[in-house]
């Protein structure tokens, strides 16, 4: 049955939404897909779930492929199973929690590893019924703290999470590849541009993992590519650590008067000036910045702790936050407050350092003040620095790391600069922005212990299960296609993933007219092919023109004046191409045109199938994540 204009759900919108900061929100609002609820919450409209659907099919297509079988679970959860994983902490503010009339807890679940591992465990029982892959396409809850720019960041978003059960490592690597393939099948074929980076596993635990994705500007991910192929999200990106250096004949640590030395470039001079290196000048790079910041653990403790970085390098909050270095679960790092430095007297602003001697340290929790003292891992032993000696107008110069002072541990916590060396010494890196349309985990056996997983192996003995998670973002890939196929007047969807597949208008007033786009109509659904025919009586060409491009099928076919010589117009609005044809031949054209994208985007997929081992994480690495499960 066709779309009727004059009687779908719909009505476009002359104006942009509030707040609107991208193209996907701006036009997804306008052309009547979706409807604001709340922040981040969004009601969905016919030609939204339209096109939802058509991804959604998608998605469904290549998991089957993939050997994964659907299944669905509830979104309102028992928060029991999340409470003995940890995840009900680990989660912190972003968990949507609640309680039922008998004070129990539960969740609106984020994501869903904890109840498919128990319902694995509640029906499987031997070796014999691995490997397994689930999945399901579901709502997913998260309270964020910026929800922003429509479906790309919401509280409340579609997930297909599928999970793969496996007795060992190699059983878990083969689950993996096949999901990565089905990723790369499933974005080639949504018309999406993306790419497989190296991630860090975050609050999910688990080894080796990678995110997909969708290189653009309106991403908050900052991701690393080489020219020789290494591709990561900078939170994964690992510095090349040099080897200590000897420090026999480094002179001994000294403090210096450093007045009217406010910036390191000031500081540099006059070290240059005042006390220079028998070696060479000192640089940026030999100061020691020490950044004060503050943690907050998943329990809404508040760390105040100190980064030591070389002072050429910037900290990059994010990462640092990203590695999982600063704690179990997810953690916030932020710039420590003045309430934070007020609690911390000894920190004597523009001034800290790590101590003059290793005996008198200043910062490190075996210090009197007990702060975490982490150092970027580039500060090797027999490093050399200048850095501030905790009083006002003083620095300590010639302070050797290891002979001087030490640090709790090392963090990466620099930012990555372009020109950087991937860590793989494929070349220099350079940086993008892109959004993250979906992540895949070797998780390895840390849901299947905590929850107590386990099946009879060959020989008869109780062996934990090793499973995996893949995460894909249907509605957030909704708005990354919204976001790459778009013109300046609406949407323009690739022509499969269209809410139909033909916009038929009727562009004048004649019985006529209107009876051609019907018959038009009525013969491309008999021939499988959806149409939205705008019928509207009192509505202009112009108008209907305008809603057409803001609706964003690629195909419209004009019946109007040239029918008078027996020809309608068609449009190919992603060729950009108008074209009047013969009446009786649109229909047969138009079939075509459309088989014919429908066929191609099935091409894509087989294509980038076969481009996937290209792009695989090198063997080497993958296994010596798995060592650490
Ligand atoms: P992000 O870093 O963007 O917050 P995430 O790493 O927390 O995402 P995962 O837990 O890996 O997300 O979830 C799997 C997928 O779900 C993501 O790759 C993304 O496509 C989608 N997703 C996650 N959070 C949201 C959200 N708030 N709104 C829409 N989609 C989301
Ligand atoms: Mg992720």
């Amino acid at each position: 049955m066709a779309l009727r204009m004059s009687s779908l759900f719909v009505r476009t919108q002359k104006e942009d939404p509030v707040g609107a900061e991208v193209a996907s929100h701006r036009l997804l609002h306008r052309a009547g897909y979706i409807r604001r609820q709340a922040p981040g919450i969004y009601t969905w409209l016919p030609l939204g779930l339209a096109v939802l659907g058509k991804i959604e099919a998608i998605v469904r297509e290549e998991m089957a492929l993939a050997g994964s079988q659907e299944v669905h679970f509830p979104g309102l959860l028992p928060a029991d199973p999340y409470k003995t994983s940890g995840r009900w902490e680990a989660f912190g503010p972003d968990l949507f929690h609640l309680k039922d009339r008998r004070d129990n807890d539960y969740i609106l679940a984020p994501t869903h590893e904890e109840v498919f591992t128990l319902l694995v465990k509640d029906l499987y029982s031997s070796y014999k019924d691995l490997p397994l892959s689930i999945y399901q396409i579901q709502t997913k809850y998260r309270d964020e703290a910026r929800p922003r720019a429509g479906l790309l960041r919401g509280r409340e978003f579609i997930m297909k999470d599928a999970y793969s059960f496996d007795v060992d490592d190699a059983g878990l690597d083969a689950s993996y590849e096949a999901m990565r393939v089905a990723y790369l099948r499933a974005f080639a074929r949504l018309g999406l541009p993306c790419l497989p980076v190296e991630a860090t596993p975050g609050a999910m635990g688990g080894s080796g993992t990678e995110e997909f994705i969708y290189p653009s500007e309106v991403g908050e991910d900052t991701f690393v590519r080489s020219a020789g192929g290494y591709a990561a999200n900078v939170e994964a990106v690992t510095s090349i650590v040099p080897d200590p250096i000897p420090y026999e004949g480094t002179p001994a640590a000294h403090v210096e008067d450093t007045p009217d030395t406010p910036t390191i470039e000031t500081l540099v001079a006059a070290a240059n000036a005042n006390h220079p290196r028998e070696d060479r000048e000192w640089t940026a790079a030999d100061t020691l910045k020490n950044v004060v910041c503050a943690v907050t653990h998943p329990d809404g403790t508040r760390e105040v702790i100190v980064i030591g970085l070389p002072g050429d390098r910037e900290v990059d909050l994010d990462r640092a936050a990203g590695t999982g270095m600063l704690g179990d679960g997810e953690v916030d790092l932020e710039a420590a407050t003045a309430e934070d430095l007020a609690a911390h007297p000894e920190l004597v602003k523009g001034y800290i350092g790590p101590g003059n001697d290793l005996d008198h340290p200043v910062l490190g929790l075996e210090s009197p003040s007990k702060i975490r003292y982490l150092l970027d891992p580039r500060i090797v032993d027999g490093t050399r620095w200048i850095t501030g000696a905790n009083e006002p107008g003083r620095h300590v110069f010639d302070l050797v790391a290891g002979r001087d002072f030490v640090a709790d541990g090392t963090i990466e916590a620099a930012q990555v600069a372009v020109g950087d060396p991937a860590p793989d010494g494929s070349g220099p890196l350079e940086l993008a922005r892109g959004v993250e349309i979906g992540q895949i985990f070797k998780l390895g056996r840390r849901y299947a212990e905590a929850l107590d997983l386990k099946v009879l192996d060959a020989n008869g003995k109780a062996t934990t299960v090793t499973m995996g998670s893949y995460g894909l973002g249907v509605t957030r890939v909704m708005a990354c296609i919204a976001e790459e196929y778009h013109s300046e007047d609406g949407l323009l969807w690739p022509q499969h993933l269209a809410p139909a597949d033909v916009h038929v208008i009727v562009a004048g007033k004649g019985a006529d007219i209107a009876e051609a786009a019907e018959t038009i109509t009525a013969e491309l659904e008999a021939e499988g092919i959806s149409v939205l025919i705008d019928d509207r009586n009192k509505v202009s060409p112009g108008f209907k023109f305008a809603d057409a491009e803001l609706i964003g099928i690629p195909t419209v076919i004009v019946v109007g004046r040239g029918l008078a010589d027996g020809v309608v117009e068609v449009r190919d609005r992603l060729a950009d191409e108008k074209t009047d044809l013969p009446v009786a031949e649109v229909v047969p054209a138009t079939v075509a045109a459309i088989r014919e994208a429908y066929a191609k985007a099935d091409a894509a997929a087989d294509a980038a199938a076969v481009d996937a081992a290209e792009t695989a994480l090198p063997a080497a690495a993958v296994d010596a994540a798995d060592a650490n499960v």
